[in-house]
């Protein structure tokens, strides 16, 4: 991008002066002068009344890639201590119903060492094939070695999808491997679909501080690239097929990486685990204390429960953060979720909404958490919750 002046256009008027934030013109014999500290933000484009000054810019071409050399939807399956990430499983499901419109294989891709036990066990998700990286080295994650491996991998099979997970690896080689491909990379999807009269995949994810829902396109390159944060999608039910296991041995040595691991500390268990929960009983402001959390916590105690809470709750103390619920917080999927006390503004629901059951007690009756709860039971959780906590407690009685 460059910035003209026509010197004999310009009249000296010094309105491009007095709007660049930069101090990036200057008035020098009565004709406007780009100065070092111009940023070709434009601002003095638009207020010059003679149209003396043009930001020429070079035309991004796209250069036209053969799509339909393109085929087929995989899902990268990451490892820690030789056990696959569930989010794999996870993306295994959802890449099944996109595998399934578009009319094309599912294949999972691991790399790693000493995978061959497990292999029929990971045959069960619905995939048709396993391509197997096998190599001691890839035993342990190492960023430029999954780079290379992937960016040579897809260029050799030329996927049109590839579901890698949000998780901290992913994150890391996700994007590199997509600016290697010069490919098309959406983050934490919370939502992927098929175009019905195109290939293209629909990418749908928070945006604007999660004001906004926007579905992202990627028409003119491949593969289509995106990261699903774990607990966005259910774990399919197991299935019995017969999966093509392709191995491919790597000759690596750990001196073919960058990077040296030296040690692998590993972090302290977690004390919560939402993301697993099958129950999960979540406080918001509406709780109205710290000390009002107990009624959420006795109810989670008789159905044995976690506890939750919006972010709301965790910023005033009432929560430890490692049980927030939502965008910045975990994204859950239990079978039942218990809002109790939430108004459910959208960065709560991106992280709850694909529970099995939701249920809603709330005093406001035009409160949003009501839009997506399946039972909703308009009241002061004060009053509800005790009454609630006596019937199960009666119900379970009756079960002994
Ligand atoms: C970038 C960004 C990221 C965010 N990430 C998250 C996130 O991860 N998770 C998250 O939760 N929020 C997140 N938020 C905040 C979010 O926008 C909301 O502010 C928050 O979820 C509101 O929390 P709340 O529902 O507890 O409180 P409020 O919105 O104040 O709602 C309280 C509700 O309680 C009800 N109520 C009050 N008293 C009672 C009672 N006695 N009995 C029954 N009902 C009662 C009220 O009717 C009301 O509906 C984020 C915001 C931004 C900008």
């Amino acid at each position: 991008m460059s910035i003209k002046i026509d010197d004999e256009l310009c009249t000296g008027c010094g309105a491009c002066v007095a709007n660049c934030p930069y101090g990036g013109i200057e008035l020098v014999d009565n004709v406007a002068c780009i100065q070092e500290g111009c940023t070709l933000c434009g601002a003095c484009v638009e207020v010059c009344p003679v149209e003396a000054i043009t930001l020429e810019r070079e035309e991004f071409k796209v250069e036209k890639m053969d799509l339909s050399q393109y085929r087929g939807v995989w899902v990268i399956a990451e490892h820690y201590k030789n056990k696959v990430h569930p989010v794999a499983f996870q993306l295994l499901g959802k890449g099944r119903e996109l595998a399934d419109k578009l009319g094309v294989n599912l294949t999972l891709v691991i790399l790693g060492a000493d995978f061959e036990d497990q292999l029929d066990a990971l045959s069960q998700y619905g995939e048709d094939e396993i391509i197997y990286v096998k190599s001691k080295v890839l035993k342990n994650y190492y960023s430029d070695l999954y780079v290379n491996i992937l960016s040579e991998l897809i260029l050799e099979y030329k996927p049109e999808i590839v579901l890698i997970g949000a998780t901290p690896t992913g994150r890391d080689f996700a994007p590199r491997v997509a600016k290697r491909l010069n490919a098309g990379l959406t983050a934490d999807c919370t939502g992927l679909d098929i175009e019905e009269d195109s290939r293209n995949l629909r990418q749908t994810r928070p945006t604007f501080g999660g004001n906004i829902m926007a579905t992202i396109r990627t028409p003119n390159s491949r593969p289509q690239m995106t990261t699903v944060r774990p607990g966005i999608f259910k774990i399919p039910p197991k299935v019995k097929k017969d999966v093509k296991i392709r191995t491919l041995e790597k000759k690596l040595e750990e001196k073919d990486s960058v990077a040296k691991i030296v040690k692998i500390i590993t972090k302290e268990k977690q004390k919560v685990n939402l993301e697993d929960a099958k129950i999960i009983v979540s406080g918001g402001r509406g709780v109205g204390s710290k000390e009002g959390f107990k009624i959420i916590e006795e109810l989670a105690d008789v159905l044995n429960a976690e506890v939750g809470g919006s972010r709301v709750t965790v910023e005033l103390g009432w929560v430890d953060p490692d049980r927030q619920v939502g965008q910045t917080g975990k994204t859950v999927s239990p079978t039942l979720y218990i809002a109790c006390g939430i108004s459910g503004a959208i960065q709560h629901l991106v992280g709850m909404q694909n529970s099995d059951i939701i249920v809603a007690i709330n005093r406001d009756p035009n409160a949003a958490i009501f839009k997506v709860a399946h039972y909703g039971i308009v009241g002061d959780l004060h009053k509800v919750i005790p009454i609630l906590i006596k019937a199960i407690k009666e119900v379970k009685a009756q079960e002994k």
